[in-house]
């Protein structure tokens, strides 16, 4: 098992996948704003580094674009 982490920034396209063993990253190492391995609505861990919405839920997985 994998996890998979995307960066919450939406201007970042910073994507990682870490060995269950490693554990997961906090911060993207890209731009400093959180990684997120699993969607922050329902708490399903991410499975698809490309994922812009939530496979559970179908929410958005990462931030609003700030304007
Ligand atoms: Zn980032
Ligand atoms: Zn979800």
């Amino acid at each position: 098992m994998r996890y998979v982490m995307i960066c919450a920034s939406p201007e970042c396209q910073f994507s990682k996948s870490n060995a269950y063993e490693q554990g997961v990253d906090q911060f993207c190492p890209t731009c400093g704003n959180d990684l997120l391995w699993k969607c922050p609505h329902c708490d399903r861990p991410l499975r698809d580094k490309s994922a812009l919405f939530c496979s559970g839920c179908g929410k958005r997985l990462k931030n609003e674009k700030a304007e």
